[in-house]
């Protein structure tokens, strides 16, 4: 056929639009978008036949295929998808999943005014995040806080409000790179301040804060190693020593927690993580930590620390440019109150309840969906219940490892193409579901699967 006659087969636009298909579709979506997704189509279609000399299949049916590139379009840039890769505080995946208190209440701040800035008593008490403040002071027993919208923007904001301009002391095993570009010494430069080194990598000795400090220095400052641990011949002064030398000498200590935990893990059979009420006792003057991490609630940068150097963060010019959103601000307060209940945290607080499984009942969860599964994939791949071990990510305490188990897929024929075909598969479903491929076999960590019945509609789609 020549490409003339073949174009020929393509309809026109008018004809198209009288077919009573097509006038459903103007119905849902608006005459303007079917318009455009179908002139973007009869271009697609026109390429074909340039370069392919042929008719597309999909051109059989134009109302379908413009209805499935409105859909197309329709699905959302952010989606929920089965995190089982293992790590329960993913980075890239949005970090803590929220407890139900802390859903209603943003669902309840985004529908209706809120007391955000607003006192119903009449008393003016200043900032948005005074009752968050109260409640922070409450569980860490420090004298005021601060809330930014994350612990970067905490460490930027601790350091320009009381160290600009000035020296701030940091040992060389503490310069830490976190993800996405956030660099102890870049960040200290961006707030204006000198960055002292102190010590060597592995070892910094408490006379080498002493004899740094002089006229220029402004800050004595921890950093949490949270993402690497230096092991062997080591030494470093711990956040109680560091206060001590501060209030000796009058300089504030400032310290970047990363995580964090407002509980002790230990009692979970979880691995120890620094709490800032341990520093906060020990006269540490500034605490930063993370919102999404440990803590379990909304991306947010929390400052708890002395009543004088939070005024200070409160009434600089960085702090309007760094603040919280009501949302934010709703999901931390509702999280928070949480912890006013410690008996029932590990219930309400999906990051814990998560942290908490054990492996044998996760063992137990995998048995039962391998038998449901199997036979949709046994013709390819060897499905096994597998131990394997979680990790915390975030960069809490990146050392820890918890036994858990793993339903993994490994192909009959050994052929690696077959696992990164099964992944992108489940990566493409409705609700996708992403794994990890290693040693040969695709593994579906089960630590962080709590809707069983969704999971086994998408993998035996
Ligand atoms: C995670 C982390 C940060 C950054 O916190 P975000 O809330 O991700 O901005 C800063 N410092 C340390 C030590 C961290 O672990």
């Amino acid at each position: 056929m020549t490409t003339h006659s073949l174009y020929s087969q393509l309809p026109a636009t008018d004809r198209l639009l009288r077919d009573p298909a097509f006038s459903l579709l103007v119905e849902t979506w608006g005459r303007s978008r079917v318009l455009e997704t179908l002139h973007q189509l009869q271009q697609t279609a026109r390429t074909s036949i340039r370069e392919q000399h042929s008719v597309p299949e999909w051109c059989d049916d134009w109302p379908a295929a413009v209805l499935s590139q409105l859909e197309h379009s329709e699905q959302r840039a952010l989606r929920p998808v089965f995190n089982l890769t293992g790590t329960v505080l993913h980075t890239n995946l949005g970090r803590a999943l929220q407890a139900e208190s802390a859903v209603d209440a943003v669902a309840q701040a985004m529908r209706s005014p809120v007391t955000l800035e607003y006192d119903l008593d009449g008393a003016r008490r200043g900032h948005r995040d005074r009752a968050i403040a109260d409640l922070l002071c409450q569980l860490t027993g420090a004298e005021d806080a601060c809330i930014v919208n994350n612990n970067a923007a905490a460490v930027l904001l601790m350091l320009a409000a009381t160290a600009s301009g000035k020296e701030v002391v940091v040992s060389r095993g503490e310069l830490v790179e976190i993800g996405g570009a956030f660099r102890i010494p870049d960040v200290m430069r961006q707030a204006g301040c000198i960055l002292h080194e102190v010590g060597t990598t592995n070892r910094t000795h408490a006379k080498d804060y002493a004899q740094a400090i002089g006229e220029n220095t402004g800050l004595l400052m921890k950093v949490h190693t949270s993402n690497y641990s230096i092991e062997g011949f080591t030494k470093a002064v711990d956040e109680a020593e560091l206060a001590a030398i501060g209030q000796d000498r009058n300089i504030p200590v400032v310290a970047d927690l990363g995580s964090g935990s407002l509980v002790d893990l230990s009692q979970y059979g979880l691995p120890k993580e620094p709490m800032p009420q341990a520093l906060i006792a020990a006269g540490v003057s500034l605490v930063s930590f993370s919102g999404d991490k440990l803590l379990g609630g909304p991306q947010a940068g929390i400052i708890v620390g002395k009543k004088a150097l939070i005024a200070q963060l409160q009434s600089h010019p960085l702090k309007r440019a760094l603040r919280a959103d009501k949302m934010t601000l709703a999901a931390l307060e509702a999280t928070l109150r949480l912890y006013l209940h410690p008996e029932a945290l590990a219930d309400n607080l999906p990051v814990l309840r998560l942290l908490n499984r054990k492996a044998e009942a996760i063992h137990q969860q995998g048995v039962r969906l391998r038998e449901q599964l199997n036979g949709r994939y046994a013709d390819e791949f060897v499905v096994q219940v597998t131990a394997c071990s979680s990790q915390i990510g975030s960069g809490s305490l990146p050392v820890e490892r918890l036994p858990s188990a793993a339903l993994t897929f490994m192909p009959f024929d050994g052929r690696g193409g077959r696992l990164e075909a099964l992944a992108a598969r489940w990566r493409s479903l409705p609700v996708p579901i992403i794994g990890r491929i290693y040693d040969g076999r695709l593994w579906l960590d089960l630590r962080c699967l709590e809707d069983e019945t969704r999971f086994l509609e998408m993998v035996l789609q």
